[in-house]
């Protein structure tokens, strides 16, 4: 059958039950690739599938995903292990099924078995109606699990980053993927109810290392201070999330420096005054809209913590800029019929695009950097040159199998930023 192009055989779960044979583990060294596990028809199935039958809309498909997750051999992140910083790190997180879903039966789709695999279980039909997992791999360099904290994507993802803007350097931390996998939540806090949790957001614990590295004595000759600032990129506009949302044009000089004209950089002194901020800019950023989801699903929002020596020219030295992405979902929903809504759409598809071949071009360390092809890559320009610029980039997936294609996009996005992770040249 086509669809299901040289199955790697994995035997049918009533022989696999039981002896817990470790077949997956063998197949997540070799790259990303598909593994198939073909069910049989239902005259085969154990009694187990037949007594089940009907308790939730996708019963079968639950429980062959039950059965190859227990052929799984998993590895936990090991929090003591030491974390290097890299010049392009991507990872990819996974959240939980949320309450709605839960209740809906949907069904978790995602397995993260560790060592940085991550697995999608691709639900599928032969044409003969059989049942069948397309399970496909990915690597990245953590993936991360639905039991795992802000604190711990941090530690591994945006923390090594902050030494790098002590030393002069330019990071970037973007949080990607579809409408409601997690952006803000990683970037901005949890939310408990309506109050959201800022100080226990990936900006918050930034900020909160910033000024430790800025009292340390190791540091302390370079003179620096720290400012923040806070904007929004919507269809390809600059609004000023701690100045009212008040527009901004960007310019690039004869030297081609991008400059965001009149951006309020606030200046700040510890990471509850950052805090501060973010609650200021975020409650900005949703208000005003109808749906207080509606516009900040559809703008990247970028919050950037600077160094500036204390000299007269407040010479810049360092910048951390972290990115909540929009969401990446294509316009294909029956709702975007609607051309303000296609023309959005296009957008971000465009600035997505683009972000992917800058960090392309970084990772080359080539001298094209294609970032006039979006206003998101012309305002981070300076993060995509120089021996001293470092990116990470965290994939969000949701879990459940509705959002199968979304997230599918999304780890064949990161999968693309990431290839030539292995062969550059500046890997340090
Ligand atoms: P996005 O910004 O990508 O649209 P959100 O961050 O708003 O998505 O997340 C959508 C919902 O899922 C929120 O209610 C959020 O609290 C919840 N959520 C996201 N990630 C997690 C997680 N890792 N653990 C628990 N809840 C999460
Ligand atoms: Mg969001």
């Amino acid at each position: 059958i086509k669809e299901n192009d040289e199955p790697e055989k994995m035997p049918p779960p009533s022989t696999v039950r039981g002896r817990r044979k470790s077949v997956a583990p063998v197949e997540l060294n070799k790259g990303n690739k598909r593994l198939s596990c073909v069910i049989k028809p239902p005259d085969m199935q154990t009694k187990k599938g037949k007594f089940l039958e009907g308790s939730r809309p996708n019963q079968k498909f639950f429980e062959m995903i039950q059965d190859f997750r227990a052929t799984l051999e998993i590895t936990p992140l090991s929090t003591t292990e030491t974390i290097e910083p890299q010049r392009i790190c991507v990872c990819v997180r996974k959240r939980p099924l949320n309450k709605q879903e839960i209740n809906k039966k949907e069904i978790d789709v995602v397995s993260v078995p560790g060592k940085g695999a991550l697995l999608v279980h691709e639900p599928k039909h032969k044409v003969d109606l059989t049942k069948y997992l397309d399970n496909q791999i990915f690597h990245f360099d953590y993936s991360f699990d639905e039991t795992v904290t802000n604190e711990l994507v941090y530690k591994f993802t945006a923390k090594p980053l902050v030494q790098s803007i002590f030393e002069g350097g330019m990071a970037t931390c973007f949080a990607y993927g579809q409408t409601g996998s997690g952006k803000t939540h990683t970037m901005g806090g949890d939310f408990t109810g309506k109050q959201q949790n800022s100080a226990k957001g990936i900006y918050a614990l930034a900020a909160h290392d910033v000024f430790a590295y800025l009292n340390h004595r190791r540091y302390a000759n370079l003179d620096l201070s720290a400012y923040v600032s806070f904007f929004e990129i919507y269809n390809g506009k600059v609004y000023d999330l701690l100045h009212k949302k008040a527009k901004l044009r960007v310019l690039e000089d004869e030297r081609q420096q991008v400059q965001v004209v009149g951006l309020e950089e606030v200046y700040v002194t510890s990471a509850e005054e950052v805090i501060k901020m973010i609650q200021i800019g975020s409650s900005c950023r949703t208000s005003g809209q109808t749906s207080a989801n509606a516009n900040s699903s559809r703008s990247h929002a970028i919050l950037q913590i600077v160094l500036r020596r204390n000299d007269r020219a407040t010479t810049l030295h360092g910048k951390f800029s972290l990115v909540d992405l929009a969401g990446n979902e294509r316009g294909t929903d029956v709702s975007s019929n609607d051309r303000s809504t296609l023309v959005e759409t296009a957008e971000i598809n465009r600035s997505l695009l683009a972000l992917k071949e800058c960090i392309r071009s970084l990772g080359k360390n080539s001298d094209h950097i294609p970032f006039r092809m979006s206003t998101l890559t012309k305002v981070l320009r300076d993060s995509f040159i120089g021996e001293k610029s470092k990116t990470c980039m965290i994939a969000m997936v949701s879990p459940g199998m509705t959002s199968c294609e979304y997230t599918m996009n999304t780890l064949r996005y990161a999968d693309r930023v990431k290839e030539l992770n292995g062969n550059s040249k500046a890997s340090e």
